[in-house]
């Protein structure tokens, strides 16, 4: 470089950020203020707030290389991050600054706010733990890098049509999407198929594959009120030109495209699909390209950052590896391949490295959502991979042997090989052989998982299995969220609690004094309002933000049971036609959630719950007394409007079912109280707040466990309770279906018939008595405002930032950059 590099750095100033968006608006935008529209506007204020991150992000990613700190990867295939203009505006701090330059220029910050789309590049909990983990270790200084696939199309969008699911895509790269920065000129030959020739020495050549490039776009991940700044990189597919060209010359244009077209096919979808799994090769196929093209990146960071290192040997010095469920764990075959065949290792030396930078985190129990991929599939897609997979698999249960003696029985359980039936490999089985940790999220759930699925291998290996319990991350899911409560809070014990959620423990000094009890149940009510306009406007319902605001919102799944909510809603219905003059708590029941495009039971709930609040809403013998209201496509913004509403939060999976649950700590944390099961972070949840601040009903996982064993036999509960009996009755016989009155003749026969495998029967009477106490407790506003508080005020715990500091400390063994 002959002249110096100089460059102005961007101020703050609200007379700075005015010039800034102008700026952008002309010069990036290309467009006159004149023209220019809402998004326009929304656009050059998003580059404008970027600008202001990207000396941070430099300066971070300079200090790690100078540190020579360890890295950690986290590889997920989901990253729900939602949107991003606020959440960045927050973490620099010139949310109020940024609003005021929009607004001496004429804009409305909310409006433009309003139209930005959420990055949904993920399905549910799963997903959002992702970006909730992104924000902590950005804000803890943390060298964490996230890893994961550009879709073109994220998570579908939801309508509702006659009471139906109705999807479509979701494009939201169609206007562009100026918070990212594409890299392509980063860019890694990602293969598949071929054949394979031996080099003797374990060593394989691979040859002849059909091959696809990952190319690299980058995501800003600002910490929160620190300069430490992180990088989220997802890879889309581009066709490699090689292909293309060859056709092209041939003279067979059409082909050349196709081929092009398909190749690119890899990073088009995210499946939507959450804890169930739908085996198709496309989506092995998105797996093992995203996790190839991330390991030859980190590779390559490695090297740049190691020169000396003539080998990799010491890779596990530098690199931590995270696998977000299974679905990145061909990750592990990938870095045995690039070790023995591309830097020519040993096998036991590759396996030994490998074993030290892996780590993994199991996200369910149910075995239909645990992973397997056909061997014959995986045979033709990645035949290497398949081939090192079988010789880690001979490994293991060579050490089995001779460590527990040659127990057949044992072997066929432990097998990464499921040979009952059509030949499959076990995922999770694979990652935890090579991990060095496997953690469950949450006590009860890392509990059951060394009791169940992984009972053999705790044996083998009792010091890899720990716990670390989900967390959610404060900016987002109360600042930004909640900016009503979150200044309550900040007038009675400052700011910091966003980087110390411990310190909502301090509100418990003020819980005598009425004016802050009363600030608080204030906030609540302004929330209540803000989405009774949002479904006024939206949806056309008129609700009462004095009613008891009762919220399910979670993806549609019949072990989360939003179906014993709808058994709960029609016991009411029942209950106010039998005494119309009952003095009886108004509620309004929010659902919302979506249902897996091929999951017939969960769109057979949707419409029941439409089929139920058509029938309620409209019986003029009900009024205000019970309103059901479904909010349709929900996500990240939308969960940001509905949780702060909520007064009472639905947490009621069948015990041990659900690994934590997240939406459980968003809705405490805003001040919503729990009506749930003994089941994930809701049993610590109550532990934090007390239990006489949480409604606990249900089985308990070990009865709900027994019950399965013994022979549970729900037509019992059917004809033994009254009240249940005749809620399933109005069901079977057409009630709230009367154009085809066997719609919901398959849930009633689920239920009855069955086996009613979520157990509702048996928690039912339970659950309706709970509610009871619900309603009389709400009866008493001064004591159920300070149970709220008493709720936001032990979540501490549940902080993204407690979590990953454990992540830090016992799994990855990484520090804080310094900065
Ligand atoms: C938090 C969150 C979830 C997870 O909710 P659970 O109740 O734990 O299943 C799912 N989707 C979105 C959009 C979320 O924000």
């Amino acid at each position: 470089m002959t002249a110096a590099f100089e460059h102005n750095s961007p101020s703050n100033d609200v007379e700075a950020l005015k010039r800034s968006i102008a700026n952008k608006l002309m010069f990036a935008i290309g467009k006159d203020p004149i023209t220019a529209n809402p998004r326009d506007w929304l656009f050059a204020t998003m580059l404008a707030a970027r600008d202001r991150l990207i000396e941070r992000w430099m300066a971070t990613t300079r200090a790690q290389y100078s540190q020579d700190v360890k890295r950690v990867y986290y590889l997920s295939m989901e990253f729900l991050m939602g949107r991003a203009l606020t959440n960045g505006l927050l973490a620099l701090g010139i949310y109020d600054e940024v609003r005021t330059a929009l607004d001496q220029l004429g804009i409305d910050y909310d409006e433009i706010d309003d139209i930005e789309p959420d990055a949904a590049l993920g399905n549910g909990g799963l997903g959002r733990l992702a970006a909730c983990f992104l924000d902590s270790m950005a804000t803890l200084g943390l060298p964490g890098y996230g890893y994961g696939i550009r879709y073109d199309y994220g998570m579908f969008k939801q309508r509702i049509v006659d009471g139906n699911q109705v999807e479509s895509p979701d494009y939201w790269l169609a206007n562009g999407y100026p918070w990212e920065f594409s890299r392509p000129e980063v860019q890694y030959l990602v293969r598949f198929g071929g054949r394979l020739q031996d080099e003797g020495e374990h060593k394989v050549r691979w040859l002849d594959t059909q091959d696809v490039f990952a190319s690299a776009n980058d995501h800003i991940i600002p910490g929160y009120d620190t300069t430490a700044t992180n990088t989220l990189r997802l890879w889309s597919a581009k066709a490699s030109n090689e292909i293309n060209l060859s056709k092209f010359n041939q003279g067979d244009y059409f082909a050349a495209v196709e081929e092009k077209n398909a190749s690119e096919n890899v990073s088009r979808v995210l499946y939507p699909d959450d804890s169930t799994y739908s085996g198709k090769e496309l989506r092995l196929r998105q797996e093992y390209f995203f996790v190839s093209a991330s390991l030859q990146d980190i590779l390559r960071r490695y090297r740049q950052g190691h020169p000396e290192a003539k080998d990799l040997t010491r890779l596990h010095e530098k690199v931590a590896i995270h696998l977000n469920d299974t679905h990145p764990v061909l990750a592990i075959p990938e870095l045995m391949r690039i070790l023995i065949d591309d830097a020519g290792m040993l096998w036991r030396d590759a396996w030994g490295i490998t074993r030290q930078v892996f780590s993994y985190t199991n996200h369910t129990l149910m075995s239909e959502a645990l992973e397997t991929w056909p061997l014959d599939m995986l045979g033709r897609v990645l035949p290497r991979h398949l081939k090192l997979i079988l010789e880690i698999n001979d490994a293991f249960l060579k050490e089995v042997r001779v460590r527990l003696g040659d127990d057949a029985e044992l072997i066929r359980r432990v097998s990464l090989v499921d040979e009952g039936g059509e030949r499959k490999i076990r995922m999770a089985y694979l990652a935890v052989v090579a991990s060095h940790k496997v953690n469950g999220v949450s006590a009860l759930h890392s509990q059951l998982m060394v009791e169940s699925i992984f009972a053999d291998f705790a044996k083998l290996y009792p010091e890899r299995f720990n716990n670390k319990t989900n967390g959610i991350t404060p900016r987002r899911w109360l600042a930004q969220a909640n900016p009503a409560l979150a200044g309550v809070i900040d007038h009675y014990i400052g700011k910091t609690w966003r980087s110390n959620l411990g310190e909502l423990a301090e509100l418990r000094q003020h819980i005598d004094f009425p004016a802050f009890v009363n600030a608080v149940a204030e906030a609540k009510l302004a929330n209540k309002q803000r989405l009774a306009q949002f479904v006024a406007r939206k949806l056309g319902g008129v609700i009462d933000p004095n009613a008891l605001f009762d919220v399910q919102v979670k993806r549609i799944h019949e072990y989360k049971r939003q179906l014993l909510n709808v058994l709960h809603v029609i016991t009411r219905y029942n209950r106010i036609l039998k005494d119309p003059n009952a003095d009886i708590v108004p509620r309004v029941v929010v659902f919302a959630g979506k249902a897996a495009s091929a999951y017939h039971m969960a769109k057979l709930v949707i419409k029941l719950i439409n089929d139920v609040g058509v029938k309620i809403n409209n019986d003029p013998r009900v009024g205000n007394k019970l309103k059901v209201v479904f909010v349709p496509n929900y996500g990240v913004t939308l969960a940001e409007l509905i949780i702060p509403a909520a007064d009472l939060s639905e947490q009621i999976s069948t015990a041990g079912t659900e690994a934590s649950g997240t939406g459980n700590m968003k809705f405490a944390l805003n001040g919503a109280l729990t009506i749930g099961t003994l089941d994930g972070a809701n049993v610590e949840m109550r532990e934090e707040v007390g239990a006489d601040n949480f409604f606990i009903f249900g089985n308990t996982a070990d009865k709900v466990e027994a019950l399965r064993r013994n022979g549970y036999n729900p037509r019992e509960y059917y004809e033994n309770d009254a009240e249940l009996r005749e809620v399933l009755n109005m069901l079977a016989s057409g009630t709230f279906s009367p154009d085809d009155p066997a719609r919901y003749r398959q849930i009633f026969d689920v239920l009855v018939n069955w086996g009613d495998h979520y157990q509702l029967l048996a928690d039912y009477r339970s659950y309706v008595d709970t509610q009871d106490q619900v309603d009389a407790l709400y009866r008493n506003k001064d004591e159920w405002a300070r149970k709220a508080v008493l709720n936001i005020a032990g979540m501490g715990k549940f902080s993204a930032d407690r979590t990953i500091n454990e992540y830090a400390t016992d799994i990855w063994n990484v520090t804080p950059v310094k900065l």
